[in-house]
């Protein structure tokens, strides 16, 4: 190991700066927020120094002057000097040489050398004696990551990654458990009793819930997690939306989950990729629901959800998009609530929303569209439940679920409620993923049309003006495949 990795105290102590620059600045604020009382050198400082550093005292020493500012714990900066002498160094326990003159740099450095104070020289590990980590910052909870000053780029790439993981509900769980300590280890006297409690708080409905931001809530899980011991561990359901295929459409608190998840129970919908981030161990249950195919009843799936959760495991209930877009979340909750589940809900992209963007459709459009609808009509009953003549309005895209199958019903009641012919029409298939392709037609040419027969599921019909673009703001895939209808109105 090149470096020794620590954390100082750095609170109410000297630190000083050498540079004015945007790069000095940066290492300010962090050593600010860190408590120290930076001492800055240079002859000229950004807006953002100059306003807490005051101007330097002239024929004051720089130490003197360093020493005069406001008391420790405030926002305490001072601009000393205006050129770097040794006598800078004075009292300072720390040095960052962050000026963009590498003589200036070397001086600084050899000096404080010389008094075995520690420097860093910004972008210089071979002259510095300490070098700044990249860091996640939950504090109290504070992860440092280094490459020993050799590829910074590879410890800021991974600190990203990390941060993606340590959301920012862990400092509030760390402080939380702080609070605990003591209690929790009256209660569980031996060290692996109290770690497997610890596993399962920092797993279960604890975190979930501060997560939700509820501290109040997150407190009472700890103290019944607490009552009741290993007996009865409690579980609880994420309902997250998967998004429309592309795993880099998941949120952050999307990954968060499959990674801790125990049980996931998911929509065949759900792609591959995604399923491929979840947890190792975690058991996959496919549920269901491709059209037209027997699948487990809605029933099955609640008494699942509950009968996981009850035995204490975290379940994911994984569903292609957003689970509150047609995706029959909102009835899992209601049951979940029913019986006193606990539960979280992470939204997913919806198929309208992916469709819109990876064909190059804007779903509104200042010109075009002035607002958008999401219909499903997947089947005689939904399709005569929707209102046709609203629809049927201009200037507005609608956007139908599950509507492949109706195409010629869906083309005859816009049609009969006065839609023009010549409206576009967008078929986006399998959005985001490598497979997705895009027809192109006109509504009187919908479910008859070039291309229409060999519709793959899933796919999304998107009707009005907007869905045109896609034929010159197509990015994604090959570009769309353009029905003679649409070629002739364009002409
Ligand atoms: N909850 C989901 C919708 C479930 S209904 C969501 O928010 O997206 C299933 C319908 O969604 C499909 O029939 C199809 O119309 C649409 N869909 C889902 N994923 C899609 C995708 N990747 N490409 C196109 N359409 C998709």
């Amino acid at each position: 190991m090149r470096y020794f990795p620590l954390f100082a105290d750095l609170h109410g102590r000297r630190v000083l700066v050498v540079g004015g620059g945007v790069v000095a600045e940066r290492k300010a604020r962090l050593l600010l927020q860190a408590g120290a009382r930076v001492a800055v050198v240079a002859p000229q400082l950004t807006g953002w120094l100059s306003e807490r550093a005051g101007s330097p005292e002239p024929g004051a020493s720089p130490t003197l002057a360093g020493e005069a500012g406001p008391a420790p714990g405030a926002d305490t900066m001072t601009w000393v000097a205006d050129r770097f002498d040794e006598s800078c160094l004075d009292g300072a326990i720390l040095v960052v040489a962050a000026t963009d003159d590498d003589g200036v740099n070397a001086r600084v450095a050899a000096a404080a050398r010389a008094r075995n104070v520690l420097v860093n020289v910004v972008d210089s590990a071979e002259e510095s004696s300490f070098i700044v980590p990249a860091v996640v910052d939950r504090s109290p909870l504070v992860i440092a990551i280094s490459s020993g000053g050799v590829a910074p780029v590879l410890a800021r790439h991974l600190r990203e990654r990390i941060e993606s993981i340590v959301d920012e509900s862990f400092g509030a769980l760390a402080t939380l458990l702080a609070r605990w300590r003591q209690r929790i280890k009256a209660a569980l006297p031996v060290v692996a009793d109290r770690r497997r409690f610890y596993e399962r708080v920092l797993r279960g409905p604890v975190a979930a819930r501060l997560r939700s931001r509820q501290p109040g809530q997150a407190e009472a899980e700890l103290a019944r997690e607490l009552r009741q011991g290993e007996e009865r561990p409690r579980g609880s359901v994420a309902l997250v939306g998967a998004g429309p295929g592309d795993p880099g459409l998941l949120t952050l608190n999307a990954l968060r989950a499959l990674q801790q998840a125990d049980v996931i129970l998911h929509d065949r919908l759900v792609s591959g990729e995604v399923l491929g981030l979840a947890r190792r161990d975690a058991e996959l249950l496919c549920v269901g629901k491709a059209a037209g195919e027997h699948s487990v009843a809605q029933e099955r799936i609640h008494e699942l959800l509950v009968e996981h959760a009850r035995a204490g495991r975290q379940v994911v209930r994984l569903k292609g998009g957003d689970p509150f877009i047609f995706g029959r979340g909102g009835e899992e909750l209601e049951f979940l609530r029913r019986h006193g589940i606990p539960y979280e809900v992470v939204p997913g992209i919806t198929a309208a929303v992916a469709c819109g963007a990876y064909a190059g459709i804007p779903l509104t459009h200042r010109h075009h569209a002035q607002s958008v609808r999401l219909v499903t009509a997947h089947c005689s009953e939904s399709i005569d439940a929707l209102d046709w003549a609203a629809l049927a309005q201009e200037r507005q895209t609608v956007a139908l679920y599950m509507g492949v199958a109706g195409l010629g019903t869906i083309r005859a009641r816009l049609l009969a409620h006065g839609r023009a012919p010549r409206t576009p029409v967008a078929i986006v298939e399998s959005a985001s993923r490598p497979e997705q392709r895009v027809t192109l037609t006109s509504l009187d040419e919908l479910g008859a049309g070039a291309g229409s027969g060999d519709i793959r599921s899933p796919a999304l019909v998107i009707v009005g003006e907007v869905a045109a673009l896609a034929g010159q703001l197509h990015w994604f895939g090959a570009p769309p495949r353009t029905a003679s209808a649409l070629k002739l109105a364009a002409a």
